[in-house]
Order: structure tokens, then C-alpha cells, then sequence
């Protein structure tokens, strides 16, 4: 039963507006990207309303403690496996690395189906099933496509998964475990794109891929928040993020201008590294050259398979965030990753995604060129769990 206060305290959201033309679109009915322009909508909340901080005091320790400032309207299409709320934890024992720095990881892998994925789909199912949507498809490097099959399978939605023929068998199971259909294709995440968008339209499925569906971001901002509330609300001089699509980074930015409507932070914000992989380094060039948007990469395998985007759809915003936040992109190789895996685990007693290791090497590099100053206080997010990625690593 919902009370008078709980109904005080739903969403927030009034539109979806596109960032680069300004149209403004009906959030009650189902969007994908910009009807203009094709750009990706950012959903837009009433934080004009004098809402205190003390809303959070003793609310439950999942993502969906934010629910004012997520998407769905009626608590009861709330679909929740308990994602969200990670651990922040410090470096301990490989701290002759990190000289003065503090450096912390957010542990995203303790998700349901052990990644940060789990944000992003949660929102988006949850809001689909809202809207009366039966049947979701998505292309997956894996990770999301496994999050989707968890959360379908809560909300009796059916589910169909793109997945590259390359991707380890683990996520493939988990998919047919989760009651999933899966479609494995000889490719990257781009050609799994195409396919599922032809598919979609012949079969009017709803698609959720990166950022062309306005609510996976919605869940992944709330890391942002997260951060902000971790860290009493001071947040961090620097944040490193494994950059495949950029739901994250686009999306923990988007937190803390909300963040700072609200009036809950100030205007400092930290300055925010995309690590990319070799095979998938369109923003680390795009970013270094001065350009505004990236090129097609080979696309080819890397053991981070969350990082085997071959073009970013939302480069261009990534591309902004970086600049604007006087922030940074670094290129890691598997063999780098493969390293700080095994360095991170046998010393911190931590298994980490390639993805998230891949920051470690690349805070690294950057504390050894001096662009990370001492003093500074760091954070790297560790995106998943390292369990899912043993035939890659081993
Ligand atoms: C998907 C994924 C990423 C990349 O996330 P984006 O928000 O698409 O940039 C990084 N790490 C892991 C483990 C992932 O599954
Ligand atoms: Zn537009």
C-alpha cells in the first residue's frame, strides 16, 4: 500500500529533453532517441522544490533510494534485485603505488548478475514494464545482456539478447539461465546493433541499446549520487571510467549537475579519464587530437569485453564531458589488464573485471606523468566482477 508520503516522494521527472537541439519529448509515452536529431534524450526532473537531503535517511541501500530523481512514475513497476549502493573501498595494501594519493575503488561488482549493468537495466525494465512494454531487445559485449535477462525474468517481460559469437561461454549461459533468447553473432557490438534494430522493427520489439533508449542512464547516474553521498558529499579531485558506450561517465556527470540543482553539492567537480582498449580507442584519439566526435575502430577482441565498442553512440557527449571537466583519455593493452587483475587480487583481495583493472594501470601512468597531482584523492570504478571473465583471464 502506498501512503500519503511515499506519493509525495515519487519521480520527479517532467520531459526528455535532447541535449543537442533542445526538443523536448513527452516522457509518458515511449521514446528512443531525439525525433529530430537522433540524439541521445537526457530526462529531465523538477529540482526546484526545496527537497532535503534527509529524504535519504533510512531509505533502503539500493540505487533506488534516488527514486525522486529516477524515471518511473508508479512504485509499484519498481524492478529491483538490490542493485546499486556498492561498497567504496580503499587502496590498502598496494599503497606504495599511490604515494599521498587516496585512492578508493567503487566495487560495482557485488551486483545482481556481477556488474554494474544491472543500474542501467534495472531503470529500463522497470520503466519499460511502466509503459506496457512485452518484449526487449538488446546487443551486448555480455554484461548487459545478462542484465537483462535477470531483470526481464522479474518482470515476466520476454527478453532477446545480440551477443558476439566470441563473447565467453559464461555470459552466454547466464542468458539461457535467465529464460533469455539468444542471438550470437559473428562480430562486435556494432554489427550486433544493426541486426537487432533490423529485427526490432520487423518484429516491434523495444530496443535498449547504450544510449539510444533515454533510461539505462537514468541508473547509471546513480553512481554519481552514490559518490556524492559516500563521500558526505565532497566528491573526488579525480574519477577513472572504462569507457565502452559512456552510460556511465555521461551519466555520473548528468548526477552532479542534478546534484548541484538540488543544492546538495557545489560547483567543484572532479575531473573525470576515459581508459579505453587498444582495439577501442576512438575517444582516447578523438579526445587527444581535438576532435568532437571519434572514428570506427577495428573492434576486434579484447579480454574487457564491455570495452569492445567500436564507436561510442554518444561519443560526442563523452567527448564533452571530458573536456568540460578538464579531464583525460588513456589507451591499456589486454596485457596490462591481465597484470593488474592478478596484482589487484593477490594483494587486495579483490577480482576484478579486466575493465575495472584497466584503471589501475591507467591511474598509474597518469600519477607518473604528474598529471595526478599529490594530494589528490582518487576514485576508479571497478564495473564488475572478475568471476564472469576467468576464460579470458586464465
Ligand atoms: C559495459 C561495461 C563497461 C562499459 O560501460 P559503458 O557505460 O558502456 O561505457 C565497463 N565495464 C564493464 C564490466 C561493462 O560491462
Ligand atoms: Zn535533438
Amino acid at each position: 500500500m502506498i501512503n500519503n508520503i511515499e506519493l509525495e516522494r515519487a519521480s520527479l521527472l517532467t520531459y526528455l529533453e535532447c541535449p543537442e537541439c533542445g526538443t523536448i519529448h513527452n516522457a509518458g509515452v515511449v521514446n528512443t532517441v531525439c525525433t529530430n536529431c537522433a540524439s541521445t534524450l537526457f530526462a529531465q526532473y523538477n529540482l526546484s522544490t526545496g527537497i532535503s537531503k534527509d529524504i535519504l535517511t533510512g531509505r533502503p541501500a539500493t540505487m533506488w533510494r534516488y527514486k525522486e530523481f529516477l524515471p518511473v512514475i508508479d512504485e509499484k513497476y519498481i524492478i529491483t534485485l538490490g542493485e546499486g549502493f556498492t561498497p567504496i573501498i580503499p587502496v590498502n595494501n598496494l599503497k606504495k603505488f599511490t604515494g599521498d594519493n587516496e585512492v578508493f575503488w567503487k566495487d560495482e561488482s557485488g551486483n545482481p548478475t556481477g556488474s554494474f549493468k544491472a543500474r542501467g537495466i534495472s531503470a529500463a525494465v522497470s520503466k519499460a514494464k511502466e509503459l506496457g512494454i512485452q518484449t526487449i531487445a538488446i546487443p551486448t559485449a555480455g554484461n548487459a545482456g545478462g542484465a537483462l535477462a535477470a531483470y526481464a525474468a522479474a518482470a515476466g517481460v520476454k527478453a532477446i539478447v545480440y551477443m558476439p559469437k566470441q563473447t565467453p561461454k559464461v555470459f552466454k549461459d547466464e542468458c539461457h539461465l535467465y529464460g533469455a533468447e539468444l542471438v550470437e553473432i559473428d562480430g562486435s557490438i556494432s554489427d550486433c546493433g544493426k541486426l537487432v534494430n533490423e529485427h526490432a522493427t520487423i518484429n516491434n520489439w523495444f530496443q535498449v541499446s547504450t544510449l539510444k533508449e533515454p533510461y539505462r542512464l537514468e541508473g547509471k547516474k546513480t553512481m554519481g549520487y552514490e559518490i556524492a553521498e559516500q563521500f558526505n558529499w565532497q566528491l573526488p579531485d579525480v574519477i577513472f571510467y572504462p569507457t565502452g558506450g559512456g552510460t556511465g561517465l555521461i551519466g555520473i556527470w548528468k548526477a552532479f549537475d542534478e546534484l548541484e540543482q538540488l543544492g546538495w553539492i557545489g560547483s567543484k567537480r572532479p575531473r573525470m579519464v576515459a581508459v579505453q582498449s587498444e582495439s577501442c580507442d576512438g575517444i582516447v584519439k578523438a579526445f587527444h587530437a581535438g576532435q568532437t566526435v571519434s572514428e570506427f575502430t577495428d573492434g576486434g577482441f579484447t579480454i574487457a569485453n564491455g570495452l569492445r565498442v567500436p564507436k561510442p553512440y554518444a561519443d560526442k557527449v563523452i567527448l564533452k564531458v571530458l573536456r568540460q571537466s578538464n579531464g583525460n583519455a588513456i589507451t591499456i593493452s589486454d596485457e596490462e589488464m591481465s597484470v593488474a587483475v592478478k596484482e589487484i587480487a593477490k594483494n587486495e583481495g579483490l577480482l576484478m573485471a579486466p575493465e575495472g583493472a584497466a584503471l589501475w594501470q591507467a591511474y598509474k601512468k597518469l600519477k607518473a606523468s604528474n598529471w595526478i597531482q599529490p594530494g589528490e584523492k582518487v576514485l576508479l570504478l571497478n564495473t564488475g566482477s572478475g568471476y564472469k571473465y576467468l576464460e579470458n583471464i586464465m
